[in-house]
């Protein structure tokens, strides 16, 4: 990635781990950042526990200082009131989540989100102050159909729509072929999507969002293949599913370099 941007490194834990389990996974880690002099100025590191876990991970971050920020994987589109079984924005912001994923392909299609639920969820986020990590990616029929950077082009703009310019974001790029599978995208052509999306957020909100907003690869990251995406000059960060799981190998993630 460029400089001018801090690198996110986001752990999706998906609905892997209890509140103790997460509370074993988020000491681990930061012990192990700390003991390799991990510079949390250059890199930031963020975890995506489920629902249950976020207090229980709060609570560690701040009573410890741990420099590690917490977003949740998903969000009601609503504010408050008769949406059973929904998780509104204002309760994530209250328990200091900084960020929320919006739109992975879990959700889109395992519980039919489109890009009209994306977009209405990303406007939940920016109303309460989360920034959004809206995440695009085509599967491999739609590569086959529309080539490389067409689908995951179209939900971004379709995602921003209404979102005004100076309202921060992240957009992560994962290839539904590639997550949980052991097959990642090459770094060249995640960083020809990459700068395809940075295109698309300059159309929607602007050269200088464009330029200052972190668009993320993710599909099967692991600490031995990160190195390559991070090379390129429009990957800045990685969002991880799998390898977030273990300390260790999430932390080689995290120190790329
Ligand atoms: P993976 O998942 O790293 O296990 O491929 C990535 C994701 O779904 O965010």
């Amino acid at each position: 990635g460029a400089t001018e941007r801090r690198p996110l490194i986001a752990g999706n834990w998906k609905m892997n781990l209890d509140h103790l389990q997460g509370i074993a996974l988020v000491q681990k880690l930061a012990w192990t950042l700390k003991d390799a002099g991990f510079d949390s100025g250059a890199v930031e590191v963020a975890v995506f526990p489920p629902f249950t876990d976020l207090r229980s991970v709060q609570t560690l971050i701040d009573a410890d200082r741990y420099a590690l920020a917490l977003g949740a994987q998903d969000l009601s589109p609503h504010d408050s009131g008769a949406y059973t079984g929904d998780v509104s924005g204002a309760f994530l912001k209250a328990l200091d989540c900084a960020y929320v994923l919006i739109g992975h392909s879990e959700r889109r299609t395992g519980h039919g989100e489109g890009d009209e639920v994306v977009r209405a969820k990303v406007q939940a986020a920016v109303r309460h102050g989360l920034v959004p990590v809206i995440c695009v990616g085509e599967t491999e029929a739609e590569l086959e159909e529309h080539g490389t950077s067409a689908v995951p082009v179209r939900q971004t703009k379709a995602a921003l729509e209404g979102v005004a310019a100076g309202t921060p974001v992240v957009i992560a790029y994962e290839p539904v072929w590639a997550i949980g599978t052991g097959k990642v995208a090459t770094p060249e052509t995640a960083q020809e999507v990459c700068s395809a999306i940075r295109n698309a957020v300059a159309e929607a909100l602007g050269d200088a969002d464009a330029a200052a907003t972190r668009v993320l690869y993710g599909g099967s990251v692991k600490s031995g293949n990160i190195a390559g995406f991070m090379r390129q000059p429009d990957v800045d960060g990685a969002l991880v599913g799998g390898a977030s799981l273990d300390a260790a190998e999430f932390a080689g993630i995290a120190r790329f370099r």
